[in-house]
């Protein structure tokens, strides 16, 4: 072994795909990827390698949250000050995201291009953060809501240019806006921004330019067109019924419901012009199609991907947690919902084979949590240690207080964080 070998033990390590915990085995690492996972006695005493002691904490792959905009302000008009506090707002919710154990964020859409410039700073270490992928501005139709004000583009040739015209600025994937159901009214009507052949012509341009392709669906007509399109993962997806989920299990769509999300207070009211009842009214009929359309999709044998979605705040650090207890209420087992958000989110973004496992080949990102995720997801929410890329970010083991008062404000399930008072345009 050489001298940059890294040895993670002392704890059972998951295998992720089987759902179980392999004991007495250690994590090799070595530049950056994980070379093996072996019994510890196959490991040599006489080693020179840097060993990291787990002391009976359970060691599973970093966490990747596949729908979670780092960046989360967005307004009327991108002022200075408004772009400044989106940054900080970034800085700031990339630390979480790395102490809570996420170690990837697919961020499926910012208001300017200046998040690809985060995904360098956290790609160079100069920004405490998780690895990102990055969609930038989405492409979206005219007509919707202004908060959502991204790229415009009506008809194939402007849809074509819009597409071409982010991948060029730095996009790692080609991020669409297809649709909203509208809160006040019936939950089914759904306001469509893109028409099926301006989807088709961004997913063929997307494709072309090796960019793979999410997009916002509410209403299941939109969701409909985007699979018959060919898109690689349908993000929220209010409205999923088993043949559009039986397709999308045979082509590979990848489902991000953000079950949680809709279900929050902050989603549901934020920027509507609903009351509060109108939002308890409204979460019951979108929760219960909505988590139907999780179970459609599970019985059909969709990959599904955790995403925490936060928006219009900085996130609480148990915000993943939250979704993968809400995706278990919708019938995943405890070891499907940890699938969902190591593996399940690295197939959102085409990463299944570098990212979201501890095996050979896999990019080294560990967290050791108190406890054991599987009979208790909250678990998650004691992570004693975080590597990304093999490095140790965040190292909590010899550090009780520090560590209690870091996850202080979790427990309730409730987004804890600072929610600020906001110029929010409303929908209508
Ligand atoms: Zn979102």
């Amino acid at each position: 072994m050489s001298a940059t070998t890294t040895l993670v033990h002392g704890g059972p390590v998951l295998d992720v795909r089987g759902g179980t915990w392999r004991e007495g085995a250690a994590v090799v690492v070595e530049n950056g990827y994980v070379t093996q996972v072996v019994g510890r006695e196959a490991v040599p005493h006489e080693t020179d390698a840097e060993v990291i002691d787990a002391d009976g904490g359970h060691i599973l792959p970093g966490l990747i949250d596949a729908h979670a905009h780092l960046m989360s302000r967005s307004g009327v008009e991108a002022d200075a000050d408004l772009i400044t506090r989106s940054v900080i707002d970034g800085v700031i919710t990339a630390r979480r995201f790395i102490e809570s154990g996420i170690t990837t964020v697919r961020d499926p859409g910012c208001k300017h291009r200046g998040i690809h410039t985060l995904r360098a700073e956290l790609a160079a270490g100069r920004v405490l953060g998780p690895r990102a992928f990055t969609a930038g501005p989405n492409v979206v139709g005219s007509g919707a809501p202004t908060d959502w004000r991204n790229v415009f583009a009506d008809g194939n040739d402007a849809v074509r240019r819009a597409v071409r015209l982010e991948r060029l600025a730095g996009a790692d994937f080609i991020k669409l806006v297809l649709s909203h159901t509208t809160a006040d009214s019936d939950w089914s009507l759904c306001l469509r921004y893109l028409g099926d052949e301006e989807i088709a012509t961004a997913v063929h341009e997307a494709h072309l330019l090796g960019a793979r392709v999410g997009c916002h669906c509410e209403g299941i007509d939109a969701a409909r067109a985007a699979v018959a399109a060919g898109v690689d993962v349908i993000d929220h997806g209010l409205t999923i019924d088993a043949p559009l989920a039986a397709r999308m299990a045979r082509q590979g769509t990848v489902y991000v419901p953000t079950l949680w999300a809709f279900r929050t207070e902050t989603h549901l009211t934020v920027g509507r012009t609903i009351t509060e009842d109108q939002a308890a009214v409204y979460e019951e009929r979108i929760g219960a199609v909505h988590e139907q359309s999780v179970r459609n999709a599970v019985e059909a044998g969709v990959t599904i991907a955790a995403g925490s979605d936060p928006i219009h705040w900085i996130p609480a650090r148990d915000v993943l947690v939250c979704e993968l207890e809400a995706l278990t209420a919708a019938g995943l087992s405890t070891a499907d919902a940890l699938r969902a958000a190591t593996l399940g989110s690295a197939t959102a973004l085409g990463e299944q084979d570098r990212l979201g496992s501890l095996e050979t080949g896999y990019r080294a990102d560990v967290l050791v949590v108190d406890g054991d995720p599987l009979a208790d997801l909250r678990a998650l929410g004691r992570p004693r240690l975080v590597m990304k890329d093999g490095r140790v970010l965040v190292d909590l083991r010899d550090d009780k207080k520090a560590s209690e008062a870091l996850w202080a404000d979790i427990a309730t399930g409730e987004p804890a964080s600072e929610r600020q008072p906001e110029i929010w345009l409303r929908r209508d």
